[in-house]
């Protein structure tokens, strides 16, 4: 369907009326007012997409001049997961609570408008999916604005009352020794106005708990401490208050095998005294598939060989960081005494530096003449 007959206006249709229509459809659609429904969310869900387009004057642009294609090639793919929606149905928020307000500006002390918190998710991820990114639906309890009320807490059709303790102001003076201090009156915390008659939904909070699931979608290359910032996602706002934001912070579990700092990967590779004197091909596992490596000849513990791009990929988008295998050599233990016997052998026919022994001589000039 096109934009314009999604939003249900016409071609010439100004900013502002694609913006109240964009309004219109968001209210009546959202989510949070239609539990369960798929059919009103996928609506909702359109509306977004297009106001995402319609909503940008230059993206209007590409779309009037080169349809859906035209944005798809310059690079615009729409709103691909949900968080990306909500993240664009937080911008317009604001207005949504504001509208019919007139203007805002004093909007907070006059209404005594309350905006909700912020809220954190914490979310632990295994090793490879921060590698390889993943996509996540996580289900949290929230605080939502009850849409009875639309968050104010009254029953509908009846008003606040004026709060006897501050008398409106939602200060209140207190005496501490000397001083007088003023702090948030403890009645009304503040908004100035008490509730006789509480809506029934929310019992005169103007929050209600709702279970809400929300669709991440993690990027490759994340790792612990990351921040996702979900706008609009966290406790709802009462009287016109904004909703807070959700940050969903990251956890990222190691690894038997890998170690990761950043976008480089460092594996231990343990390999026989006899593979690091000869030489040898190895399968080894990296984060993207098992890969055959060379040690070299005559490989020294602590050796290391660079995989290049074998690393995580870079969270900025282009290219990946390597992958380090470091070489432990292993001592042999518990030799029969055949294998002994080959070992001073070995060692007798090559007296020269070619034996693996260090250098005595020059060991000692080093200690003494330095
Ligand atoms: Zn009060
Ligand atoms: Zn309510």
């Amino acid at each position: 369907m096109e934009y314009y007959e999604v939003l249900g206006v016409s071609i010439n249709a100004s900013a502002e009326e694609i913006k109240k229509a964009y309004r219109q459809l968001a209210m009546k659609h959202h989510p949070d007012r239609n539990p369960g429904d798929q059919e009103a969310e996928e609506k909702f869900k359109a509306a977004a997409e297009a106001y995402e387009v319609l909503g940008d004057q230059e993206k209007r642009q590409i779309y009037d001049r080169y349809g859906k294609e035209g944005l798809q090639s310059r690079g615009y793919h729409g709103p691909g997961s949900a968080s990306d929606i909500f993240s664009s149905f937080g911008d317009i928020f604001e207005d949504l609570f504001n509208f019919g307000g007139g203007g805002g500006g004093s909007r907070r002390s006059r209404s005594g408008a309350v905006n909700g918190a912020d809220l954190r998710y914490d979310l632990s991820l295994s090793f490879l999916e921060a590698a390889h990114g993943v996509s996540r639906e996580i289900e949290i309890t929230r605080p939502e604005t009850c849409w009875t009320c639309e968050g104010s807490g009254l029953r509908p059709g009846c008003r606040a009352k004026t709060c006897s303790t501050c008398n409106g102001r939602g200060q209140v003076l207190q005496a501490h020794g000397f001083f007088r201090l003023s702090s948030t009156c403890p009645h009304c915390q503040g908004t100035g106005e008490t509730i006789a008659d509480p809506c029934q939904d929310c019992g005169g909070s103007g929050l209600v708990n709702k279970k809400k699931k929300v669709s991440l979608k993690i990027p490759a290359g994340v790792d612990t401490g990351a921040r996702m910032r979900l706008q609009g996602e966290g406790q709802g706002g009462r009287k016109g208050g904004h909703p807070g934001d959700l940050y969903v912070v990251l956890h990222v579990e190691s690894h038997e095998l890998f170690e990761r700092e950043g976008e480089n990967i460092y594996y231990t590779l343990p390999i026989s005294m006899v593979q690091a004197a000869l030489g040898d091909k190895f399968d080894i596992p990296t984060i993207h598939g098992v890969k055959t490596i060379t040690i070299a000849k005559g490989t020294q513990a602590n050796d290391t060989l660079v995989l290049k791009g074998e690393g995580v990929p870079s969270l900025r988008g282009a290219g990946r960081g390597d992958m380090t295998v470091i070489f432990k050599v292993l001592t042999p233990t518990n030799l029969s005494k055949q294998q002994e016997d080959l070992l001073r052998q070995f060692a007798g026919l090559t007296p020269d530096t070619n034996s693996g022994q260090p250098d005595e001589e020059g060991f000692f000039q080093k200690l003494f003449h330095h």
